[in-house]
């Protein structure tokens, strides 16, 4: 496995868990070049294909990195490190693979960055909120804002009900 920090393509594994009745596997690695970890999805028995459904109703197939992109064009010059948008990656894939098999929307991937992106950076999370949801009017973004500062007044540090 290419590490996704340094492209470096020496690792262990540190950790496997299956999911979905056994027909998941979910490795956690760990690059033996810069000890960053990571995480990595294997279907067992038949190759891993995961189609996206567009709006459009077209089908591209699922690639984890438009995810990282995303999350990278949203926490632009934001305190979020590499480290921390592979662990919101990984936590959208596994809301993705704990609900859909073949295929999943985009609205659903859509939702779920903003979901984690809501618990890691609001400013992150407004930036890619409002890009995605397409706010109608101002009024309704400065509604989903007020919301999101309060919300990040009453959890405080929501890194401690991450672990
Ligand atoms: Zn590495």
């Amino acid at each position: 496995m290419r590490c996704p920090f340094c492209k470096e393509d020496r690792d262990k594994v540190v950790d496997s868990r299956s999911s979905d009745s056994g027909r998941i596997i979910r490795r956690r690695r760990q690059c033996l070049a810069c000890k960053k970890r990571f995480t990595t999805y294997e279907k067992i028995g038949e190759s891993f294909k995961l189609s996206v459904v567009k709006k459009d109703n077209s089908r591209v197939p699922y690639e984890r990195d438009k995810i990282i992109a995303g999350l990278q064009k949203a926490c632009y010059k934001r305190p979020v490190s590499a480290e921390q948008i592979q662990q919101m990656a990984d936590k959208v894939e596994e809301d993705i693979f704990r609900n859909f098999d073949k295929e999943v929307s985009s609205s659903f991937i859509g939702e779920s960055v903003i979901k984690h992106l809501r618990r890691f950076d609001k400013v992150a999370y407004i930036r890619f909120a409002s890009v995605y949801r397409d706010f109608n009017d101002a009024g309704e973004l400065i509604e989903e804002v007020s919301q999101a500062i309060a919300e990040s007044e009453d959890i405080g540090q929501p890194k401690l009900f991450d672990q």
